[in-house]
């Protein structure tokens, strides 16, 4: 089921501005109320369902903040929507437990929506982990990110970090110096060798007051960010949603320069690259390395007879073919309609079974799948001396099977070198 956002706002054509918005953006379906009396029965109606909420602070039948103070009993994720600022208005809105506010009558107050909506939807994704953190700090940070929906978890030692660090990367690390020992600064810049500032976030968490040099120091030994007491609610959120952003944008922006967006698959260079990093650990892995390159038969036909459209989806299927048959390895499109497959197997003999079923599934179930009948050409190498001849020899072999009739596997086997 599609999760459920509640706005609540008596100008009524915010609100309708607002649905549109964010389901045109998000996966999610919106409720709409504009008064108390409508918010208490879609509390009633609705209440568990409702993943988060955007609250107008006062509405006509709830004029000081009833309905912002309704959700939070509720124990739902609120956003605030108010008209104006001011300072005490915004310490009162965060006494409330909410997870942030928007000024609605600012140019970019939809965009800001839209922006922290991306972030809470799928922050229950996401991991903050509290390193050398006073228990009191502990607590207050913990539960301030709950209310944004983070998951969280507290390392009291240095060794657990890092033997948590070597199982998984959170996504943002914030770091106190609740204990002064060295063991955390040489775990702080041991971190930031071992992953750079766009895969790892580090938040340097200063409690002593204004402790501005020590913030200094924590950057110098990895972290990309600090944060120094006192700070408040407010200043905690923004550090950490710019932060995780960042790192978003990076995860993102590297997904896409390593993925061919019609396939899905990785792209040419990425697979290159992998195999270029990768060949000597393969070749030193004592299993059999192998390069395998797949090239639909006869495909201009198929563009020129059924169009370019039909010429992608049979590019698709043959994707989620390979994908499906080469699951554990690096299946890249290599170029047009030639895919190239990198890994290594316990035996050739697999890789090649593999690779016949492949090719038959192609064979039988285009027609049905696609709407056209085509088949593909295999070129296979194992154990070539450097990866570009493994490459070079896969190749080899793919025209070999074009020359010999198409629609078949030629490949060629070189003994394991092993060191
Ligand atoms: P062969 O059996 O010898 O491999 O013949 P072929 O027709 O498959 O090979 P050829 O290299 O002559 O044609 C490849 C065609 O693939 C030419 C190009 O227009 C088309 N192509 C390349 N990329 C795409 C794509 O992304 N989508 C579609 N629909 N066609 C593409
Ligand atoms: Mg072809
Ligand atoms: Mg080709």
């Amino acid at each position: 089921m599609r999760k459920k956002v509640l706005v609540i706002d008596d100008q009524k054509a915010m609100g309708m501005l607002l649905k549109s918005r964010i389901e045109a953006r998000f996966e999610v379906d919106v409720l709409l109320a504009h008064d108390l009396a409508q918010t208490q029965q879609m509390l009633t109606d609705y209440n568990d369902q409702i993943y988060l909420a955007l609250s107008d602070l006062n509405l006509p039948d709830a004029p000081n903040g009833e309905a912002v103070k309704l959700l939070k009993k509720s124990g739902i994720t609120t956003v605030v929507l108010t008209a104006s600022y001011d300072e005490a208005l915004r310490q009162r809105i965060f006494k409330e437990h909410v997870a942030d506010y928007v000024l609605k009558e600012g140019a970019g107050a939809i965009e800001y929506v839209l922006r922290i909506l991306n972030l809470l939807l799928t922050n229950d994704q996401r991991e903050i982990w509290l390193a050398n953190v006073s228990d009191r700090m502990a607590r207050k940070l913990s539960g301030l990110l709950a209310i944004q929906r983070f998951k969280t978890r507290v390392f009291e030692r240095h060794k657990e970090l890092l033997a948590a660090l070597s199982r998984r990367t959170p996504n943002l690390l914030v770091m106190g110096h609740a204990n002064h020992d060295n063991n955390w600064l040489h775990t702080l810049s041991e971190t930031r060798a071992k992953y750079a500032f766009y895969e790892l976030p580090i938040l340097a968490c200063i409690e002593t007051e204004s402790d501005i040099n020590c913030a200094l120091k924590y950057m110098k030994y990895g972290a990309t960010d600090y944060i120094v007491q006192p700070f408040g609610v407010e200043e905690f959120y923004t550090r950490v949603n710019q932060n995780i952003e960042q790192q978003q944008a990076y995860q993102d922006i590297k997904r896409i320069s390593q993925t061919d967006a019609l396939s899905g698959l990785y792209n040419r260079r990425y697979c290159l690259d992998v195999g270029q990093h990768q060949y000597l650990k393969w070749q030193s892995s004592g299993l059999e390395v192998f390069a395998l390159l797949v090239d639909i038969d006869f495909f201009k036909r198929i563009n020129d007879l059924y169009g370019h459209p039909k010429g992608d989806q049979a590019i698709v299927f043959v994707a989620a073919q390979l994908k499906q048959y080469f699951e554990d390895k690096v299946v890249a499109r290599f170029g047009g309609e030639e895919f190239l497959v990198l890994g290594t197997a316990d035996n050739s003999y697999d890789v090649l079974v593999k690779a016949e079923n492949f090719r038959k599934a192609i064979e039988l179930e285009s027609d049905q799948q696609v709407g056209v009948s085509f088949s593909c050409s295999i070129g296979v190498a194992f154990n070539a001396t450097n990866f570009e001849q493994l490459i070079s020899q896969a190749d080899q072999k793919l025209y070999d099977a074009k020359d010999q009739g198409r629609n078949q596997i030629c490949h060629k086997f070189e003994r394991l070198q092993t060191a």
